[in-house]
């Protein structure tokens, strides 16, 4: 991220190259006006006095995304609105940190660049991605990736989202969720068409079960006219999600170290537009779903059961299983199950967030 910052006749620069050579950028611009006083400044800058403060945010990367966007713009662009608003028009002296530190254009600038990195890592994903997991991996889905987790699964590749994120209203969701389904524009005619790009959405988490309002927000996206898939630990109820939505729900195996949290009653809220999944991770797990499955009856009970591998964790934290494995110990017991990997760990790197 490159950060530029620019109030009165001085200008502050706080850069962060990214490993290699960026091919892409993004920027966005924004004013605002506030006061302050230079402490300790020896000159006239030392008393109170306003700027009219020019503020530039530039992303910049390697790669795109899936649809050929280095960052949605907008979302840069309310990102950076937000952090603006804690400044205009105020004496920048009377503000935190600024009540501390001196309210010089470098400072305000390393500011800037903090709270900017601060909002746009904490942000709930809400992002058109390829959907990696369930029956409609490979499809175009739009994620809202809601804050906490009550588990603590060993190989959880989500924890970035047990904290953080930013307070949004069903209604903002919403909002968010139309400019990401918007029509692209036509290749050959430059129009824009006239039906959604995207109508597939996925409500995930974290444990999206844990906010209560998910279930106005899930209807709401039914109402419009939204696909909606809700995927859930099996920990918390079920029973009272909208019949509209496709609910994939995990039952944890014993290596998961959250054992025993599936809610069995949750079966009879079950029906055949749903999933469940098993993440596998080694033969005892297997074992494990193996017989549930049996046990309950699955297959006829949901549209699919699917049978996960754990990836490899990038930076070494758990060891993965090899999908070969697995499928033939599925072919071996004749099981009515689907085998599935986390397509988007093959499409993009296994470490990168919010695919
Ligand atoms: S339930 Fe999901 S989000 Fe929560 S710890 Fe387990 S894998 Fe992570």
């Amino acid at each position: 991220m490159r950060f530029h910052f620019q109030g009165g006749s001085r200008g502050g620069q706080f850069f962060l190259p990214a490993k290699g050579k960026p091919m892409f950028q993004v920027s966005v611009d924004e004013s605002f006006s506030a006061g302050h006083a230079l402490r300790g400044y020896k000159g006239k800058c030392e008393n109170p006095h306003g700027h009219n403060y020019k503020v530039q945010v530039t992303l910049e990367g390697l790669q795109l995304d899936a649809i050929g966007l280095l960052y949605d713009f907008a979302h840069l662009k309310r990102v950076m609105r937000d952090v603006i608003s804690g400044m205009d028009h105020k004496f920048l002296n009377d503000q935190a940190p600024f009540d501390v530190i001196n309210p010089s254009a470098e400072n305000l600038a390393k500011y800037f660049y903090d709270e900017t990195t601060r909002q746009l890592n904490a942000m709930p994903e809400g992002a058109r991605i390829i959907q990696g997991e369930s029956t409609r991996a490979g499809l175009p889905c739009i994620f809202v990736r809601l804050t906490g987790c009550n588990l603590r699964c060993t190989w959880c590749d989500t924890a970035y989202a047990f904290h953080g994120g930013t307070k949004m209203s069903v209604e903002e969701i919403l909002a968010r969720v139309e400019e990401f389904s918007a029509a692209v524009a036509d290749g050959a005619s430059g129009k824009m068409g006239a039906t959604r790009a995207i109508s597939l959405v996925e409500l995930t988490g974290g444990e999206p079960l844990l906010q209560p309002d998910v279930i106005p927000l899930a209807q709401r996206l039914l109402d419009s006219g939204y696909t909606v898939l809700i995927e859930t630990s099996g920990e918390r109820t079920i029973s009272n999600l909208p019949r509209g939505v496709i609910k994939i729900v995990d039952v944890k195996c014993p290596d998961s170290g959250e054992p025993d949290t599936f809610r069995v009653e949750n079966l009879d809220a079950l029906d055949r537009k749903d999933e469940i999944k098993f993440v596998v991770s080694g033969r005892r797990d297997y074992e494990f779903a193996r017989d549930f499955t049996l046990q309950h009856g699955l297959a006829q009970r949901v549209h699919q059961v699917v049978f996960s591998p754990v990836h490899a964790d990038p930076k070494g934290s758990w060891p993965g299983m090899k999908a070969q494995e697995l499928a033939e110990w599925i072919l071996a017991d004749g099981l009515p199950v689907r085998l599935g990997v986390q397509l988007h760990k093959f499409i993009w790197h296994p470490a990168t967030r919010g695919v």
